[in-house]
């Protein structure tokens, strides 16, 4: 069966890059759909903290907070290898208007929440630069947006609904696309884009398989792929050598497994850094997959022979990148003591039933350390301890430096010397399997500044625009600070529509 529906906007994908641009696609009068392969509308945005590394805003303003576009060109200069300087300044010019416009609508509302930049290096900024949707509650939004939105993870996985008062990823996907279908955009879910049609040389639609068979899906004005990356596919993980493994990574089940980039690929448009991540570590479920962690307050993390071989407290992305760099650090041990009641002294999303976990083996416990190293077969993990432990008494950690930098002692609470140095003391004693999880591959489409889709000649592939993670990142191989995934997202969603309006 084949039928056909005439737009003048598809927007591939339903995460924060891919509502923001069809919402202010429809505001701006071009009728647009969103196109979703689920039956649930949000992707892996939607189980985010909704923290958008959007710099110099008028949120930052309002409240008096230093930032601005100057001091986050100066940080993106020091940070980023080789950057494209076109889309850099893209990013920067348009990322305060983009706030400015969305904030324009009634449904629409950021605040700022301190949570460090990731580098120490000229021009960050002391509490960092993202911004964050207001919370908001279920029953605020229409009954539409109600029955789509992907709930959050850890209700996700359980197969259980969303909460009452949205926040973070929740709040920003429920916003957006309450405005979208408010001004007339359609949603259609089910809908698993495959391949892009074309008129010439110009992209003219997509075709999309669905239940009933496929559909051509015709796009007047522009296509803007913004369907995530693929790191759910794992032999596209394979083939490209991205690190870790589809079955740790977070992104929703059945989701992004990257068929829009090849499509992409298929007509022309070049690609690039097919190897790279957004990465974390995993904490090691039962069933198999790994759950993103940050903000570790204590324990340390032990590779296979039972040693540290990093800053736990660094930004997530970087720690993933020192597990990823040797294979004796996957899967790593994180130990932990009793002072937190049992519980892991980290922010895990989710940690999962420790029962569980005990019975799975990815967590063991004993009443001493030597115990728990014989269980692991790992004899260096006492000494190992011991170390960290004499580290916490004089609050300087000799080895990686642990506590020195502003993000390190962010989710702290220690009293010692050093907030980020607390020992691993009280009996019984825990250790958690971790493995290398990733919020997401960042390489795909090459676009320019406009985020048009270009060839590897540098021509524009006429009607193409790419977004998200369906993108090779404007960031590289660096995560700046936290929301940047969503930040450059929303950004290029919205300079896509410009183009397309030719505003
Ligand atoms: C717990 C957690 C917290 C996080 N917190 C933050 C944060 O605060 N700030 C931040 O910036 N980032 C955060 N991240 C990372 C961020 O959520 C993701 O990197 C980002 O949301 C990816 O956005 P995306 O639009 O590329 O993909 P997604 O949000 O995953 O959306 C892609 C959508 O496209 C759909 N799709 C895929 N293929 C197709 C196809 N062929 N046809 C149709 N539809 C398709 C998928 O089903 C999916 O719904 C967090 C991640 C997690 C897991």
């Amino acid at each position: 069966m084949s039928s056909e529906q005439v737009f003048d906007v598809i927007v591939v994908g339903s995460g924060g890059g891919a509502l923001a641009a069809a919402h202010l696609a429809t505001k701006h009068g071009l009728s647009t759909a969103v196109v979703e392969r689920t039956d649930k509308v949000g992707g892996t945005s939607a189980y985010s903290g909704g923290a958008c590394w959007l710099p110099g805003t008028q949120v930052q303003a309002r409240l008096g907070i230093a930032d601005s576009t100057e001091s986050a060109r100066t940080y993106l200069g020091a940070l980023l290898d080789d950057p494209d300087t076109a889309k850099v300044e893209a990013f920067l010019a348009e990322a305060p208007r983009l706030v400015a416009e969305l904030e324009e609508d009634e449904l629409i509302e950021f605040e700022f929440t301190p949570f460090p930049e990731y580098y120490d290096r000229p021009g960050r900024v002391s509490g960092g630069r993202s911004i964050q949707p207001s919370n908001i509650l279920r029953t605020d939004l229409p009954e539409q947006v109600d029955a789509l939105l992907r709930p959050p993870v850890e209700r996700d996985r359980q197969g259980q609904g969303g909460r009452r008062t949205l926040s973070g990823g929740q709040a920003l996907i429920g916003r957006l696309l309450a405005a979208f279908v408010r001004d007339g955009g359609t949603v259609l879910t089910g809908h698993t884009m495959t391949e892009l049609t074309l008129d010439g040389d110009r992209v003219s639609g997509v075709v999309a398989q669905t239940e009933a068979g496929p559909v051509t899906l015709t796009a007047t004005r522009g296509v803007i792929l913004a369907s995530g990356g693929y790191e759910g596919s794992q032999e596209r993980r394979e083939a490209r050598g991205v690190a870790g493994s589809a079955a740790w990574t977070m992104a929703p089940r059945g989701t992004n497994q990257g068929e829009p980039i090849d499509a992409a690929a298929a007509i022309g448009a070049a690609t690039g850094l097919l190897d790279e991540g957004w990465f974390c570590p995993g904490l090691a479920q039962p069933d198999g997959s790994g759950t993103f962690t940050l903000g570790f307050r204590s324990g340390v993390m032990l590779d296979a022979d039972g040693q540290r071989y990093a800053n736990e407290c660094l930004p997530y992305d970087r720690f993933g990148r020192e597990m990823a760099a040797d294979p004796k650090r996957i899967p790593s041990w994180f130990v932990f003591d009793n002072a937190e009641g049992g519980n892991l002294p980290a922010i895990a999303m989710p940690e999962g039933d420790h029962e569980a976990h005990f019975a799975a083996g990815t967590w063991i416990t004993a009443d001493t350390l030597e115990e728990l190293a014989e269980k692991l077969e790992m004899p260096s993990l006492p000494a190992s301890v011991k170390r960290f432990n004499e580290f916490c008494e004089t609050g300087v950690d000799e080895d990686f430096g642990r506590g020195a930098d502003e993000y390190d002692t962010f989710f702290s609470f220690g009293t010692g010397a050093n907030k980020a140095l607390n020992p691993v003391a009280v009996a019984p004693f825990y250790a958690a399997r971790f493995v290398l999880s990733d919020l997401g591959t960042k390489g795909g489409v090459v676009t320019d500044a406009a985020a048009r889709a270009l060839r590897p000649d540098g021509s524009v592939v006429e009607g193409l625009y790419a977004t998200s993670n369906a993108t090779a990142s404007l960031f590289g191989a660096y995560y700046p600070g936290p929301g940047a995934p969503l930040g450059s997202a929303m950004v290029f969603g919205s300079l896509a529509v410009r183009d397309i309006l030719g505003s």
